[in-house]
């Protein structure tokens, strides 16, 4: 349940309305939104008892008291009445423009590293992406060079000034991925992993939170307010495609879940036309789609010889065409003009 105060509620009101949640037996937690202050009562999520609803809708301070409605309230954007930025570096993803992350899918040696990120860097891109623990569904898969590469990517977003975003898929190694990345992937395959969500909650870098394959828009949104909850807004969520029946795409990138998820959160959202295609010849459509329902920005694998890329080399796309989608991306977000005004975490 979510008590929303009217703008300038006195502190001796709030401390009131807190102290009658507190004696229902309630958790209580402040939280700011726009312009005001509201309460977040975690017990009475769902079914408040009715006295206590009129005793806290009685106060003049209070503007509203929300006790149904969606499993997720920090991410809310009804709660939250306004956008989030998230910082991402020296960047910040979800200030109108489009923010764009390039590199390969995974991390192997500097030289095709610095090579891509060059290139990204000249293509408008902030961001550098790579993986150093990697998910694979086969454990008979590669699983990425570890703390090698994560030193690899540091060195090359030192050298470029690019942000850098990597996995992270163990809550005991939240703590080095932290350290050196700028923001904190959670893989799809991870998305619903709660101790890696609360992890990353309690640590102050960004967090890249992929959908699930078979997530809907809510258990997508319910993962991020894990990772709110424990006090991390930065959170920047990614729309990979979802599993569906069609086999000509490795997964189905949902558009519609992009223009859906803007309507019920403040959070920043990205699209992953790379793992949605599978095929290096459907990114860039797939890329302008999710621009135009309405994505901050654009995750692709880039690598300056796609064939030689470790991994997902059939959808990675070369840094010439990664060039190509970028300027077709900005035109696509230009036509179609700025999102609602937002404000900087
Ligand atoms: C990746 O970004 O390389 C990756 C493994 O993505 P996902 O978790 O979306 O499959
Ligand atoms: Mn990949």
């Amino acid at each position: 349940m979510i008590v929303l105060l009217k703008p300038g509620a006195p502190r001796e009101e709030i401390e009131r309305l807190r102290a009658s949640l507190l004696t229902a037996g309630c958790d209580v937690r402040e939280i700011e939104t726009s312009g005001a202050c509201a309460l977040l009562a975690e017990r009475y999520w769902e079914d408040p008892p009715t006295d206590l609803i009129s005793q806290l809708s009685a106060s003049e301070h209070v503007e509203r008291v929300i006790h149904a409605g969606k499993p997720f309230k920090l991410v809310s954007l009804e709660i939250k009445g306004q956008r989030t930025q998230v910082k991402f570096g020296k960047s910040t993803i979800g200030d109108g423009s489009i923010a764009l992350i390039a590199g390969p899918c995974t991390i192997a040696d500097y030289e095709s590293l610095a090579e891509t990120a060059d290139a990204a860097k000249e293509s408008g891109a902030i961001g550098l992406r790579g993986g150093a623990y990697k998910p694979a569904t086969s454990p008979y898969s590669f699983q990425g060079f570890g703390k090698d590469a994560l030193r690899t990517l540091r060195r090359v977003a030192d050298e470029t000034g690019l942000a850098v975003v990597t996995e992270a898929m163990d809550p005991r190694r939240v703590e080095i991925v932290a350290e050196l990345a700028d923001m904190i992937q959670i893989g799809a395959r991870n998305m619903q992993n709660f101790d890696l969500l609360r992890e990353v909650g309690k640590q102050p870098k960004p967090v890249l939170l992929k959908r699930a394959m078979s997530a809907t828009v809510d258990e997508w949104l319910c993962a991020a307010e894990y990772i709110a909850r424990e006090g991390n807004e930065a959170i920047v969520l990614c729309e990979r495609g979802i599993r569906t029946f069609e086999r000509s795409t490795r997964n189905t990138l949902d558009v519609s879940s992009i223009a859906v998820a803007r309507t019920l959160t403040h959070l920043p959202i990205i699209a992953d036309p790379s793992h949605s295609a599978g095929y290096r010849r459907f990114v860039k459509p797939l890329a302008l789609a999710a621009v135009a329902a309405g994505a901050d920005g654009l995750i692709v694998e880039v690598h300056p010889r796609p064939e030689q890329a470790i991994k997902d080399g059939t959808q990675t796309v070369s840094t010439d065409e990664f060039r190509g989608i970028a300027d077709a991306a900005r035109r696509v977000a230009a036509a179609i003009g700025p999102h609602e005004d937002a404000f900087v975490m």
